[in-house]
């Protein structure tokens, strides 16, 4: 007879041995993976932990969260700041990288860890979990000083790990600067621990004077649970409208169900798919790499099949700090211009003329 999984745990997982014994990882890996967990942050909530079939390697979940034996190898291509945020750092937890908007990292902890993290070498347990209270001023200072800047991107680590009362602090400064237009919270919390976004934290997005936009990081459908549709629902409430980011991931969403699946998941969720991002080339992740043809032909198939509002911008952040450009496939194969109609590819996949 098969024995019983392990009931779901109650509190995040943090180590190898906790997920072995949740029945989430291989015991059989446990070496490998106690060097992977010195290495890299662990993190599995139980929101996330209740969703992983044990014992399925496949698991599109557990692929996205439980440590692997991979992320030991460090390919030669891959570097510690894939996107070139360092480059572009003004103060301390503040990324400058176009004219008029900047990013603001008031928190350097994640409700989970994602084996795929861009940000991996800085966020963590090893870190300081927030920025010092003077650097957060600071910041805010050059925010202030800075009158071209039009909006803020609260980003991280995950900014809803903040307190009600600071990140209420934050906005109420942010209130107070006239050039500022909208702000932006970049967050995983939705779906990693929806249970987070409680009244406290609601009425503080509520009393924010300036418009606030979520864009929450969902790369599967399964993410998707009825407390995540709930938080949704509650931050429009409030008037916050959430957009998604997704990473373009080798078995996890890698496939025409798997992408159609998320992106239809999020619309009947109410979320707009924004960004689907090519792999960042961060260290022991090669593993979760896609091509950029097949990210490409992926898309390609999408279009038309799905609705037009579920289809996101596939991007590349380019290595180096150059900052985001779209990789999709184009679809004007010639211009028009005098007697020469452009020339584009229809979705069915056939070329057709338009005069101007
Ligand atoms: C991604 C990013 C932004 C936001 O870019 P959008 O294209 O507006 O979503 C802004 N600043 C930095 C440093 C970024 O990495
Ligand atoms: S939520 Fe973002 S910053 Fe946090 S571990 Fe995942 S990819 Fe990294």
């Amino acid at each position: 007879m098969k024995a019983a999984p392990p009931p779901s745990p109650q509190h995040t997982l943090r180590s190898a041995k906790a997920l072995i014994e949740a029945g989430l990882a291989p015991a059989t890996e446990r070496t490998a993976l106690e060097h992977v967990e010195a290495r890299y942050a662990v993190a599995v909530p139980p929101v996330l932990a209740a969703l992983i079939e044990p014992g399925n390697p496949d698991d599109p979940i557990a692929r996205q969260v439980v440590p692997q034996a991979e992320e030991l190898s460090t390919a030669p291509h891959e570097v510690e700041d894939p996107i070139g945020d360092q480059a572009h750092e003004v103060m301390a937890g503040l990324i400058r990288r176009y004219p008029d908007r900047v990013l603001f990292k008031p928190v350097l902890v994640c409700p989970l860890y994602c084996r795929f993290c861009f940000r991996r070498a800085h966020v963590g347990p090893g870190q300081a979990p927030m920025l010092p209270p003077h650097q957060v001023e600071a910041a805010l200072d050059w925010v202030a000083a800075h009158p071209e800047i039009r909006e803020v991107i609260l980003s991280g680590g995950d900014p809803f790990m903040l307190s009600p009362r600071r990140l209420s602090a934050i906005f109420k400064r942010l209130d107070a600067m006239a050039h500022v237009e909208v702000v932006r919270i970049h967050t995983r919390m939705l779906t990693a621990a929806p249970e987070k976004l409680d009244q406290a934290l609601l009425e503080v997005l509520g009393a924010s004077a300036k418009p606030l936009w979520v864009v929450a990081h969902i790369n599967h459908a399964k993410e998707l649970t009825s407390q995540a549709v709930q938080a949704v629902r509650a931050l429009m409430r409030v008037g916050v409208p959430v957009l998604a980011q997704s990473v373009l991931l080798r078995g996890v969403n890698d496939s025409v169900e798997g992408l159609g699946g998320l992106l239809r998941a999020l619309l009947r969720a109410r979320i707009k798919p924004y960004y689907l991002h090519h792999l960042d080339a961060a260290p022991g992740t090669a593993h979760f790499h896609v091509p950029v043809e097949e990210g490409r032909a992926l898309l390609e198939a999408l279009r038309g099949t799905i609705s037009g509002t579920a289809m996101p911008t596939y991007t590349l952040d380019i290595p180096g700090g150059y900052g985001k450009v779209p990789l999709d496939a184009d679809h004007l194969q010639a211009i028009p211009h005098g007697n020469f109609p452009g020339m584009v590819k229809a979705p069915d996949g056939s070329t057709r003329s338009f005069q101007r």
